[in-house]
């Protein structure tokens, strides 16, 4: 099995992963990461609960902790299908970059627009959003996906039975 660094993740994250008590990459993140880190396209299919959020957020935070930019704009999105979703993918995504200088938000509806509005003013990285609320900010121009380097589409398969198609291609 490797290890995460021979994957080619830097120290700070291998820390990160260490430290949330992760041993060694699950296959996902395994096959993954180096092409993530390749900067292939990668469309991965494995079950819930196999590690496929870290296997797309710990290449996509070695991307923007590399290429560093001081830039206020996202440049890493991420569509989910459920608020709920989103939410769990955004605290995985906080608690990896810790101590990295990298900022994520959370974007779903059914919760008020000013303190989301407020912490995309103040500047992050990565966005994990809903596709519906997303577009409420785009249209409303508080949130410029101008940026958006890495784009993910989080359990596409449901995206698509749940009819979210047009807002995906918008
Ligand atoms: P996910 O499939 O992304 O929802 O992850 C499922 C759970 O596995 C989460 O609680 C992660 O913190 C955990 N996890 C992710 N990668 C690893 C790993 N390499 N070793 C152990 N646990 C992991």
């Amino acid at each position: 099995m490797p290890s995460f660094q021979s994957l080619g993740l830097i120290a700070k994250l291998v820390k990160a992963v260490s430290a949330r008590g992760y041993t060694e990459p699950t296959p996902i993140q395994a096959k993954a990461i180096p092409a993530i880190l390749d900067g292939r396209d990668v469309m991965g299919g494995a079950q819930t609960g196999t590690g496929k959020t870290a296997a797309f957020a710990l290449p996509i935070l070695q991307h923007l902790f590399v290429n560093r930019s001081g830039g206020k704009a996202p440049r890493a999105l991420v569509l989910t299908p459920t608020r709920e979703l989103a939410a769990q993918v955004e605290e995985s995504i906080f608690g990896y970059s810790k101590g990295m200088g990298i900022y994520s938000c959370a974007i779903y509806g059914g919760v008020k627009m000013p303190p989301q509005v407020a912490k995309l003013r103040r500047g992050v990285g990565v966005v994990v959003a809903t596709p519906g609320r997303l577009l409420d900010h785009a249209s409303g121009g508080t949130v410029d996906l101008s940026c958006v380097e890495v784009l993910v589409l989080d359990e596409a398969d449901r995206m698509l039975d749940m009819g979210f198609m047009p807002d995906i291609r918008k």
